[in-house]
């Protein structure tokens, strides 16, 4: 067995650090106050490669990472800002990977080059107003006419909807037959009939671009149908599963920050005539978290690296989902009360993470929803049918 990282990996993980450092740091606090992020950052995390992470070398011009690696960055990114983290990850994980793998030729051509260049943002509407852990409910429908197809329905909470030059659309194709009737689509942003709307107002998560989008009569080429007509529900299982990696390593990336935020100030922090670290209820706190945020690492480095190995993973990245969003959440509140009166006010970092990590237990598939899927797993071969 072994732990190590290559040292390519290693050399990557130092770059990604550094990117995060000099570029994500400096704008994040102002991000989460406009709630926005500074469309330069994307263009220097384009000039990285990050905008074409999951994609290879050839023919498009991706930086190719594997998995591993891929989930380092992420880390990297979510130490400084989550917004930032969800929105390379959603580009990357939900709708560069969804278009490169089950794009046509023509498609993938006319779409991915400016994916990868970070000049085509993308976005991944799966949920609705009225489908959210169901996504076999939705009721965006796509008929198809001639060589169009032709999409009604609203979206609802699409990260990266207002910077977006595609969306990873899922709409029904036959309303009748349930999961087996969802198709999933490329929308480039200039579709005649799609408008998007405000932005959520969130708790957290506020430079991440999060808006309703909404599908009036909206035709698109047959051509960006992705995979045949009936695939979209396995389309959108195969990439929440990868999705919930990434969602994972950001998880992780901010909570290890998150604990060094909590060693910081109970150095600094005096009471009772010496640094409130001092005391062993602290360090308890702080030894809890940081074993916490090794635990959920383990998690999601090995659902990464069976992904990478080409084996299933749908079982571990659900595991690494439910562990890592809690323990972003139970860290994240720890290290809040170690911070005291400081903690509840918005003019130290801990507050942004807080918000912030509330999310990971909800976005790409709840707490519940994993729960779900693990249990799937446990019961398979039995007599119990796991159902949600
Ligand atoms: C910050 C953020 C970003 C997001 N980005 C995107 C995006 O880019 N694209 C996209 O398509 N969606 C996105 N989402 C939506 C997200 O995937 C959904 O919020 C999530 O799947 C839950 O759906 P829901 O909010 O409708 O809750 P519901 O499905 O209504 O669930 C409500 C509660 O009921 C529980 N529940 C539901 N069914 C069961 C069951 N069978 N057993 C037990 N408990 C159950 C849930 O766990 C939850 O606690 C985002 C959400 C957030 C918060």
């Amino acid at each position: 067995m072994d732990f190590s990282l290559t040292s390519e990996q290693e050399m990557l993980q130092k770059m990604f650090r550094e990117f995060a450092t000099k570029e994500v740091a400096k704008v994040a606090e102002k991000a989460d106050k406009e709630e926005a992020l500074p469309p330069r950052l994307l263009k220097r995390a384009a000039s990285q490669g990050f905008m074409g992470a999951v994609v290879p070398e050839e023919p498009y011009g991706g930086a190719g990472l594997d998995v591993v690696t891929f989930t380092l960055l992420l880390e990297a990114l979510a130490a400084e800002c989550a917004s930032t983290a969800l929105t390379i990850h959603v580009h990357n994980s939900l709708a560069l990977r969804s278009i490169y793998r089950h794009g046509t030729d023509a498609t993938k051509d006319a779409l991915v080059p400016g994916m990868v260049a970070g000049e085509r943002i993308g976005a991944f509407a799966l949920t609705e107003p009225g489908a959210g852990s169901d996504p076999t409910h939705l009721r965006t429908t796509a008929v198809r006419q001639g060589d169009e197809y032709v999409l009604n329905g609203a979206k609802t909470w699409v990260s990266n909807g207002g910077i977006a030059g595609v969306f990873v659309v899922f709409a029904a194709t036959d309303p009748a037959a349930g999961a087996r009737g969802l198709s999933a689509f490329a929308v480039p942003a200039e579709a005649p009939g799609l408008t998007v709307g405000g932005r959520e107002k969130t708790l957290g998560l506020n430079a991440a671009s999060i808006h309703r989008i909404y599908l009036n009569d909206c035709r698109i080429p047959a051509d960006y149908l992705l995979g045949a007509e009936g695939d979209g529900y396995k389309i959108a299982l195969e990439t929440l599963d990868f999705g919930r990696v990434g969602i994972s390593a950001a998880a992780v990336g901010l909570a290890r920050r998150v604990v060094e935020l909590g060693v910081k100030f109970a150095s600094e922090r005096v009471q009772f005539g010496a640094p409130i670290g001092a005391k062993q209820a602290i360090q308890g706190y702080l030894a809890d978290c940081v074993t916490e945020v090794a635990a959920a690492e383990g998690l999601v480095h090995r659902a990464a690296w069976l992904a990478d190995q080409g084996q299933p993973f749908t079982q571990e990245a659900s595991m690494a989902k439910l562990f890592a969003g809690r323990m972003a959440g139970n860290v994240t509140n720890k290290v809040l009360q170690v911070h005291g009166g400081c903690g509840y006010v918005m003019d130290y970092p801990i507050q942004r993470y807080y918000r912030d990590a509330r999310a990971l237990e909800i976005v790409e598939g709840t707490t519940q929803i994993q729960q779900i899927v693990i249990a799937g797993g446990l019961f398979a071969g039995t007599n119990v049918k796991v159902r949600p």
